[in-house]
């Protein structure tokens, strides 16, 4: 089953007077960008019971990596022994989220261009790149470095989120995941900016459920007070 998503693949945003809410998540279907399109991480849908002469039901069996589309990663990711995603207490999922706008960066967001934003202890660090111009996947996307993960680690965010399937690439030894998983800062991955600007949010980070695995799916919405 090859489906088409029939919504928009931009990010939804509905409004009222008092709020305004951005769903930074990734439509999940077959076919969608996965990590360096690898066959394997594709998800695969398939419908295990249909209707007959329009009777019965229709259900689906979605076969889904963990790190599919928009997700927090886990400890257990980088670190031999570490928490599952199930570990992160809501009170860290949902709070303040900072959007930085690092849409002049190309490569690696270092320590020396964050010192240039304003960031706060306990807030999410969204990272908005160039990588948000283009929903393909990218060998040269825009990441953290290791020095810029152990400056925000410094700052003592409560987690940091970037609009790519990774949070870094090219770095042996994957420091900037076990510098910010060994603080217990929360990574989320996959995120899709749309027309969000830089600023303070409110935030909501849920992911699935998911009981000792090393990434979970995620649904993360922003909120921003009277717009
Ligand atoms: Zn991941």
């Amino acid at each position: 089953m090859a489906t088409e998503y029939a919504g928009g693949r931009r990010p939804v945003r509905q409004e009222c007077e008092l709020m305004r809410l951005y769903d930074l998540s990734r439509p999940i279907y077959e076919g969608m960008p996965v990590w360096r399109e690898k066959p394997e991480k594709a998800p695969v849908f398939t419908v295990t019971s249909d209707f007959v002469d329009g009777q019965g039901m229709h259900e689906t069996r979605v076969a889904l990596d963990v790190h599919t589309g928009t997700h927090v990663d886990a400890p257990l990711h980088a670190l031999p022994g570490g928490k599952g995603a199930e570990a992160y207490p809501l009170e860290q999922l949902i709070g303040e989220a900072e959007v930085l706008d690092l849409k002049d960066v190309s490569g690696a967001i270092t320590a020396t261009r964050l010192k240039q934003e304003t960031i706060a202890a306990g807030q999410i660090v969204l990272l908005k790149t160039r990588n948000s111009s283009d929903e393909a996947w990218h060998d040269d996307f825009v990441y953290l470095a290791e020095d810029g993960a152990r400056y925000l680690a410094e700052k003592e965010i409560a987690g940091v989120g970037i609009d790519a399937l990774g949070i870094e690439r090219d770095q042996p030894g994957h420091p900037t995941h076990k510098i910010l998983l060994g603080k217990g800062i929360v990574i989320i991955e996959g995120l899709l900016f749309g027309d969000v600007s830089a600023g303070t949010y409110g935030i909501v980070v849920a992911p699935l459920r998911l009981i000792g695995c090393d990434a979970a799916p995620a649904r993360v919405l922003l909120v921003q007070k009277n717009p």
